[in-house]
């Protein structure tokens, strides 16, 4: 994938030594509440310093479903009315509704972000790995090489977990930006999952479909898992999926690899100070359950905009509790009975529309639906571990 470049928005050297906000991370989230500062008339924004390690970043497919009207609309690249599911014995393709599968590249993202916040005066950028964070005598500042620099509020995106936490997994994958030789795709449709190859000889993984046109799609092998896999693993279940699934043939554009952490978030979020915020996958932001978090940290980011203008409490963590005790479970679920997931999934998708269950994964569900789900479920192994019990 091309690299988005950041360097040549940034400055070396930073513009003073005091600011109203420190963002630390010109990333997902830090870019996010960024923009928000900027835009928000009823904050008496003076000054805001954001500092990046990174002179480039990766290429990120970064998908989300939302209905159709949201602050980002405008970079959406492509979007998918339905979504398919497969597991041996289940098929699933289902509308969406008033939802979408949509889809942003992280580099329209940094790019549109970043040319906004330039526009801005009030806006410094300093390009500059950051070594620590500190409230001493009650001045919060970041330490870098190139000095100190203090603010009354500092947010910062740079994960102080996960590892230490459990259960924690890894969702890893690798996927090919594909063209194939003929029309093969349904332009409609995102699949999100398809357990058709799973097997015992792996650790828990699937295959998710982009499709862009009827010739072009990303195709991505994902695994959960707690350790990550040779490359030549993902290469050989996406050739093996191509060849059963797709097959005519195809040339490779590009390529997608990332891993993302899946973890709750640590009890207490604000260590050093009550100005000292956390952000992003640091606040919690990556759903421990799905690896996803742009619409979270759009929630996120309103949250801490009502915050600053006295509207509403902080939240800590960005989920409730209830969802946090689900995520624990999934996971816990998924570290001990991998072999059990396809089933347990198929479960979840032959039970229940789609659409209630990306609801539910937006954390947007009563307890009496959330009941339902679970009802819905084969509980032996949910009981198994509710109970603790190994085997
Ligand atoms: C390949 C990939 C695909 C993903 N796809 C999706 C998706 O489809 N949908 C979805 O919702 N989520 C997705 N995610 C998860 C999540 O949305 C992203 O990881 C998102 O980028 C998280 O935002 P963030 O701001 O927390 O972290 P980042 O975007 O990683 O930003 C953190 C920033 O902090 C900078 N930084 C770190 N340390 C320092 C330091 N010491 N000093 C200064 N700067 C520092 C980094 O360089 C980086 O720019 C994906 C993740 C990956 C890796």
């Amino acid at each position: 994938m091309n690299n988005g470049c950041l360097g040549t928005h940034y400055s070396f050297i930073p513009m003073r030594t005091h600011y109203q906000y420190i963002i630390v991370g010109a990333g997902c989230a830090g870019l996010q509440l960024a923009v928000a500062l900027v835009r928000e008339k009823n904050l008496s924004l003076e000054s805001l310093l954001i500092v990046e390690a990174a002179a480039t970043h990766e290429e990120k497919t970064w998908c989300f479903w939302y209905p159709k009207n949201h602050l980002f609309e405008h970079l959406v690249k492509k979007s998918w009315k339905n979504i398919a599911f497969s597991a041996p014995g289940v098929s699933v393709k289902e509308d969406l509704q008033s939802l979408r599968y949509q889809y942003i590249s992280s580099v329209d993202f940094y790019q549109d972000q970043l040319s906004l916040l330039q526009q801005d005066s009030r806006v410094d950028f300093l390009f500059e790995p950051v070594q620590a964070i500190s409230a001493d005598s009650g001045i919060n500042q970041v330490v870098t090489a190139k000095g100190n620099i203090s603010a009354e509020y500092i947010f910062h995106s740079q994960p102080s977990y996960p590892v230490s936490e459990k259960p924690f997994l890894w969702q890893h994958f690798l996927g090919w930006e594909i063209e194939t030789a003929t029309d093969v795709f349904d332009v409609d449709t995102a699949t999100m999952m398809d357990f058709s190859l799973s097997d015992t000889t792996h650790p828990l993984f699937f295959h998710y479909i982009l499709p862009f046109s009827s010739r072009r799609a990303l195709v991505e092998c994902t695994f959960f898992s707690e350790n990550l896999c040779e490359k030549e693993v993902y290469e050989q279940l996406l050739s093996q999926y191509i060849a059963k699934f797709i097959p005519v043939p195809f040339t490779i554009l590009t390529k997608e690899v990332g891993k993302i952490p899946m973890s709750l978030p640590p009890k207490k979020l604000i260590a050093e100070s009550s100005t000292i915020i956390p952000i992003g996958t640091a606040a919690g932001c990556i759903k421990a359950s799905t690896g996803y978090s742009f619409t979270r940290g759009m929630k996120h980011t309103q949250a801490i905009i009502g915050w600053l203008k006295k509207e509403n409490e902080l939240p800590h963590p960005v989920s409730a509790k209830r969802f946090l005790f689900y995520d624990r479970l999934f996971l816990t679920l998924i570290q001990r009975y991998p072999q059990q997931m396809p089933g347990i999934f198929a479960s979840l998708f032959k039970n229940n529309r789609v659409a209630f269950i990306l609801q539910f994964l937006a954390e947007q569900t009563n307890l009496f639906q959330e009941a339902l789900i679970f009802i819905r479920l084969p509980k032996r192994y949910f009981i198994k571990v509710l109970l603790n019990r190994t085997k």
